[in-house]
């Protein structure tokens, strides 16, 4: 019997417990919440990621060790690797966790990026606003996500705010100050690279965002094959110059017909639940299969997806389950603003048959905004 060790007992780590039992898994989560929503499925061991002692006694009780959380201190993802295999490794979750370290990490892989720089003071953050120009976004290089320790500079007067907002955090986490990029289109491409080194991509996939955090997906992105088959290019090129086992997400900007780096997201990704209905092999069995040495399944994907992210409460099931390709995912966690407590996918054979879909759940939950620019995508391309 094999038991997978998990760090971080979220909605991630709950989605690998599941599709984990078909393979005869068990599963062990670590989360520093005692409510962490894995447990309601795996075991939970309740600890700080710095305690040794929970440490070791997570590693006595896995064969293998992976992430649903990339903010796992590398540290302990390195005293862990000494003791179990960890996948994937701790340099490439360094890496990722880092923006300085993997916006330089992409140039150097000749990867596309927008301008950046290192910000350590305020005269620091003065100089590169003026080099890179307004507008500009100051974000916290370690621990931001889903749009939290960012501040959009418009123009030069807001540098004093953003100062103000995340000065402190310059000697701490690091800031990094970016150019807008002023994109026509988010695109991510979730991918999965095996102990033997196979690497296999899901078709490119278009997000929606709102206020920093993911509203909704559409796979396949209606973005032509060039611009796909660069995305995977970029994929590739990362996970081998990482040598990277599991599944990750690299997320893109796309403006003119080009693609901007933005971020690589080292575990199971948001933008990929989709494939549990939506295509051959889901990306948490994959992520699994790769972490074990298994061979990793077809990433085909059966016809087109949409993804609808629940925040802060579930919306009523019955619009979705009506749906002949609806499905229903509710994460088992307490409501709160901001927080991602389910989702949906509507999984269709034709175009039409998914706007069908998107138009009914819409307006039977009262969201139309939120379909609204997924159905504006497939009525302009099909
Ligand atoms: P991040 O945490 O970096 O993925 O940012 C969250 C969201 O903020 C992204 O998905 C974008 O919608 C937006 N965003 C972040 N960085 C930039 C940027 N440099 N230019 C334009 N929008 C951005």
């Amino acid at each position: 019997m094999t038991t997978v060790g998990i760090l971080g007992g979220g909605q991630l780590a709950r989605m690998l417990a599941l599709s984990g039992a078909p393979l005869g898994l068990r599963f062990l989560a670590m989360d520093t919440e005692p409510d962490a929503c894995a447990g309601q499925f795996a075991p939970l061991l309740v600890g700080d990621y710095r305690d040794e002692k929970a440490l070791a006694e997570f590693a006595a009780a896995v064969d293998v060790a992976t992430f649903d959380f990339e903010n796992v201190p590398a540290e302990s993802a390195r005293w862990l690797a000494e003791r179990v295999p960890v996948f994937p490794n701790p340099h490439a979750l360094a890496a990722a966790q880092d923006r300085l370290v993997e916006k330089t990490l992409f140039r150097s892989l000749g990867i596309p990026v927008g301008e950046f720089a290192a910000v350590d003071t305020r005269a620091q953050l003065d100089a590169e606003v003026a080099r890179i120009g307004a507008p500009c976004i100051l974000k916290t290089r370690r621990l931001g996500y889903d749009g939290k320790g960012q501040f959009r500079i418009k123009t030069a007067a807001d540098i004093d705010a953003a100062w103000e907002a995340l000065g402190a955090q310059a000697q701490t986490v690091g800031l990094i100050v970016e150019a807008f990029i002023p994109f026509e289109r988010e695109l991510s491409v979730v991918a999965v690279r095996s102990r033997a080194g196979e690497f296999l991509a899901w078709p490119l996939t278009e997000n929606w965002h709102v206020d920093g955090v993911l509203s909704a997906s559409l796979a396949p992105a209606r973005a032509g094959e060039a611009l796909a088959a660069q995305a995977f290019g970029h994929a590739r090129a990362l996970a081998e110059a990482l040598d990277y086992v599991g599944v990750f997400a690299l997320e893109l900007f796309c403006r003119e017909g080009q693609l901007l780096a933005n971020e690589l997201a080292p575990r199971v990704h948001n933008s990929g639940h989709w494939t549990i209905e939506g295509a051959e092999t889901s990306q948490f069995q994959n992520h699994l299969r790769a972490v074990l040495g298994l061979p990793i399944g077809s990433t085909r994907m059966r016809g087109h997806a949409c993804m609808l992210n629940w925040i802060g409460e579930m919306p009523d099931a019955g619009a979705v389950l009506r749906e002949a390709g609806g499905h229903w995912h509710d994460y088992g966690k307490s409501p709160r603003q901001g927080r991602k407590v389910g989702h949906a996918t509507l999984r269709a054979d034709s175009v039409e048959a998914l706007t069908q879909a998107l138009l009914a759940v819409g307006t039977g939950l009262g969201r139309e905004s939120q379909v609204a620019p997924v159905i504006a995508r497939l009525r302009e391309h099909g």
